[in-house]
């Protein structure tokens, strides 16, 4: 599905001899590496604050600490995701609201989010899903109705950028009042291990947030609250900042990619390609980068998906089921107040989706012998 060591042969040199220097520094927790990561993604984002941490779900649970949400109060997500988004709602004592998505953006549906909002509701966490950014101004338009909390979980889209109705541009994960990511290998920008980041322009937020990955502490050896260990080691953080120049460029070879497997089903009737459009209402933005492919998944209509699967795999062409189970119907987030006809779209989904490999060392040969593998068995 990835392919980090064609990426990596690139870029081996300059990741080595920093790994290497963190080595000889000893400086493995909060080394300087971390800071010049942290300042160097707050000027690629275009952000205040940038906390890094551990993963991108703590950073997820961090943010909504930061935020004071208490048990009980509601926090609305998308039910076709992955799990993260939803666990940590639940580990904190909140009281996740899951709702449907888009069937053309795969990103949560604006009217299913309007009808979950109660006197309860807190918070909204849009998810970037595969890389395109959700809907963020009728999200924020809505937030800023009911006073409620935005927390982008940018995991998929780092480097996307949104341009809104009035025609400023901004990154993903810099729209909401706190959003996170996560540095997992396989996304958009990973390291070589696990780690994750939190952004806010919110000075406040930051503060608070900042201290909470550090044990509450924002005096040495003073806990003013229950906080959590979430850091981002030295030898990551290095592998990033070697990394960071390249993510537009990572992000431009994804996209390419992705033009040439929609132009290769473009005659194929059963197969639904992504759409690069981050809205299926009227707003269409051609030119605003707003899908960095960090899945490419395709819709498989009247198709036995899952023989798909396995046509391709015997093919020797790694696929993948994002997501296979709507998170209302895993076992640990099952509750009686959902009911089926709300979670249509998610439903069909999961039956129907593929993803096909998606990297930056993608060839045209590579992508061609794809292509004609999945339109040999549908066609
Ligand atoms: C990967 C991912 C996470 C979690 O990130 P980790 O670093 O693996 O903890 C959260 N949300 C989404 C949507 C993700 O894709």
């Amino acid at each position: 599905m990835v392919d980090l060591k064609g990426q990596y042969e690139h870029i081996k040199e300059r990741v080595n001899q920093s790994v290497l220097e963190v080595i000889e520094s000893t400086a493995y927790i909060n080394g300087p590496e971390v800071h010049q990561f942290q300042k160097e993604l707050e000027e690629y984002l275009g952000v205040k604050h940038v906390i890094p941490c551990a993963n991108g779900t703590d950073a997820l649970q961090v943010a909504m600490m930061g935020l004071g949400l208490k048990p009980g109060d509601e926090v609305i997500t998308a039910d076709f995701t992955f799990a993260a988004t939803v666990e940590v709602i639940a580990l904190l004592g909140l009281t996740p609201v899951l709702v449907d998505v888009d069937p053309v953006t795969f990103n949560i549906d604006i009217e299913a989010l309007k009808n979950a909002i109660t006197p309860k509701t807190k918070a909204i966490v849009p998810v970037h899903l595969f890389g395109l950014v959700a809907p963020m101004d009728e999200i924020m338009a809505l937030a800023k109705e009911h006073d409620l909390y935005v927390i982008e979980d940018n995991a998929q889209g780092i480097g996307a950028s949104y341009t809104s109705k009035d025609g400023s541009k901004q990154k993903a994960g810099t729209i909401g009042h706190v959003a996170s990511t996560s540095f997992f290998p396989s996304k958009n920008l990973g390291c070589y291990g696990d780690g994750g980041a939190i952004f806010t322009n919110d000075d406040d937020l930051a503060h608070t947030i900042r201290g909470m990955v550090n044990h509450g502490m924002y005096v040495r050896y003073h806990h003013d609250v229950v906080g959590v260990n979430s850091r981002l080691d030295s030898i990551q953080a290095a592998v990033l900042r070697a990394k960071l120049p390249n993510l537009d460029q990572y992000n431009s070879a994804r996209r390419a990619a992705a033009r040439k497997y929609t132009e290769a089903f473009k005659d194929i009737d059963s197969i639904v390609t992504p759409t690069a459009n981050c809205t299926s209402q009227e707003f269409i933005c051609d030119q605003c980068d707003c899908h960095v492919f960090h899945q490419y998944t395709l819709r498989v209509l009247n198709t036995d998906r899952d023989a798909l699967v396995q046509h391709l795999q015997c093919k020797g062409i790694p696929c993948g089921v994002y997501y296979p189970i709507p998170l209302h119907s895993q076992k640990a987030y099952r509750d009686e107040r959902y009911n089926e006809a709300d979670f249509k779209i998610t439903n069909q989904l999961v039956k129907e989706v593929i993803s096909l490999p998606m990297h930056t060392e993608l060839d045209d040969e590579q992508i061609a012998y794809i292509t004609e593998a999945v339109i040999e068995f549908i066609a």
